[in-house]
C-alpha cells in the first residue's frame, strides 16, 4: 500500500466535520466488506456527533446482521423497501461517502440519485479502474485487502483516533475486522503486510475475533452444506482449458431454500483442483445471470469479467452479469456461453 498523504486525511476530516447531513452508500448485493466498511464509517461519524445514514440498494444478508445493532435501525435504509426515501436521502445529503465500489452503476438503482446529487462525494475503494472524476476526494488503492482495510488506514490517521486503535470504538473495530476477514476469505487471499498489521492492532485493541468468526462461518443452516455438496458433485463442470464452472438455476436454489449469502465462498472451492486456473459461478437472477469469477495467479478474472461478463473487479476476484435475453437467449445457454468465451479468453495470448 502506498502511504496515505496526510493532506488528504486533513481534507477528509474537514469534509466530514463541516457536513450537516451525511449518507453512506455501498454496492448492490452488499457483502461483508461493503457492510463492514459502511457500519465502521457510521460508528466513526456517530462518535464525531454526526447523524449519518446508510443507504443500501438491497438488504444485507442475514449472516452480517450481527454488525447492524438495533440502535442503528432508524439510520439504515434500503431502496428495496423505501425507494423514494432512499433516493431523497442521497440527493438531500451534503456529503456522500461511497465505499467498496468504483462506479455509480455498481449501486444499481442508486446510480441515478448519485449522479444527480449535488452534495460532495468521497470515494474509498480498492477496485481496479475507479471513476475518480465523479468524486471530490478519492482514496483508491488496489494493493490492499479490502475497502475496510483502506478505511482503517484512513481512520487510524485522523486526529480523532491519533494512531490508537482503541479509540475507534468496539463497534467500528469489529466492523472493520469483519470486512477485512470476508474480503480476504479469512486471510487466504489479498493479504499484505499492512493487512496483518491492521489485524494485529485491532486484536490488541480488544476486538473479539472468535465471536466474529463464529458469526460469519458457524451459523448457517444444514441446507447450505447440502447445496454445496450438490453443486460440487453434480453441477460443476471442468473444461479442457482448466475452467471450472457451475450454473445454479432458481429452481435448485428454491429446492434447497437458498438465501442471499448462502453461496458465499463456493466459487473459490474449485481452485483447489491443481488443473483449474479459473472458477466461475453463474447464478440465475430475475432478468440476468449473476457471475462470480476467481482465478489463480497468471490468469486475470478482472479482464475476463470486463471482456465477456459486463463487469470487473480485482485481478483474481471479479464479477459481472449476463443479460437474459441479450448475451444469452435463456438460462440453459449460460454453460455453453461460459465454455465458448473462456476458451477464446484463455487462448488469446494478449487477454490474460
Ligand atoms: P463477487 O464474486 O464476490 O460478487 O465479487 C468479486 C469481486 O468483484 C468483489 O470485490 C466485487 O465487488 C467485484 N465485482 C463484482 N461484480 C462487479 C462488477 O460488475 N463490476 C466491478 N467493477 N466489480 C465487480
Ligand atoms: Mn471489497
Amino acid at each position: 500500500m502506498k502511504d496515505i498523504n496526510s493532506g488528504t486525511i486533513c481534507t477528509f476530516e474537514r469534509m466530514t466535520g463541516e457536513a450537516e447531513s451525511i449518507c453512506i452508500v455501498t454496492h448492490m448485493k452488499p457483502d461483508g466488506d461493503a457492510i463492514g466498511s459502511s457500519v465502521a464509517m457510521y460508528h466513526f461519524l456517530k462518535k464525531q456527533g454526526k447523524k449519518p445514514r446508510i443507504i443500501l440498494n438491497d438488504p444485507y444478508p442475514s449472516y452480517l446482521s450481527f454488525l447492524v445493532t438495533e440502535d442503528m435501525s432508524d439510520d439504515i435504509m434500503t431502496y428495496d423497501g423505501k425507494p423514494l426515501e432512499a433516493c431523497e436521502a442521497i440527493k438531500g445529503s451534503d456529503l456522500i461517502i461511497c465505499l467498496d465500489f468504483n462506479a455509480f452503476h455498481r449501486t444499481d438503482n442508486l446510480e441515478v440519485p448519485l449522479a444527480e446529487a449535488t452534495g460532495k462525494k468521497i470515494l474509498i475503494d480498492h477496485h481496479l479502474n475507479p471513476s475518480r472524476e465523479l468524486f471530490d476526494l478519492s482514496f483508491s488503492e488496489t494493493e490492499i485487502s479490502s475497502a475496510s482495510e483502506l478505511l482503517y488506514q484512513i481512520l487510524i490517521r485522523t486526529s480523532q483516533t491519533g494512531n490508537d486503535a482503541c479509540r475507534l470504538g468496539m463497534e467500528c473495530a469489529r466492523a472493520l475486522m469483519t470486512g477485512m476477514t470476508t474480503d480476504t476469505n479469512n486471510f487466504a487471499n489479498s493479504v499484505f503486510p499492512s493487512t496483518l498489521h491492521m489485524a494485529s492492532d485491532l486484536l490488541a485493541a480488544g476486538t473479539d475475533r472468535d465471536y466474529i468468526l463464529n458469526r460469519l462461518y458457524n451459523q448457517y443452516g444444514e441446507n447450505r452444506l447440502r447445496l454445496m455438496g450438490h453443486m460440487m458433485k453434480d453441477l460443476m463442470k471442468i473444461t479442457p482449458d482448466g475452467v471450472a464452472y457451475i450454473v445454479l438455476d432458481r429452481q435448485t436454489m428454491e429446492e434447497y431454500g437458498t438465501e442471499e449469502g448462502d453461496t458465499e465462498g463456493f466459487v473459490n472451492m474449485p481452485l483447489s483442483i491443481a488443473d483449474v486456473r479459473m472458477s466461475i459461478l453463474a447464478k440465475e437472477d430475475e432478468d440476468r445471470v449473476r457471475i462470480s469469477i476467481r482465478s489463480k495467479r497468471g490468469t486475470s478474472a478482472n479482464m475476463c469479467a470486463r471482456r465477456f461478463f459486463n463487469g470487473g473487479g480485482h485481478e483474481n476476484a471479479a464479477g459481472g452479469r449476463l443479460h437474459v435475453p441479450g448475451d444469452v437467449k435463456d438460462m440453459a445457454e449460460a454453460g455453453a456461453y461460459i465454455e465458448r468465451v473462456t476458451h477464446i479468453f484463455l487462448n488469446d495470448e494478449k487477454s490474460c
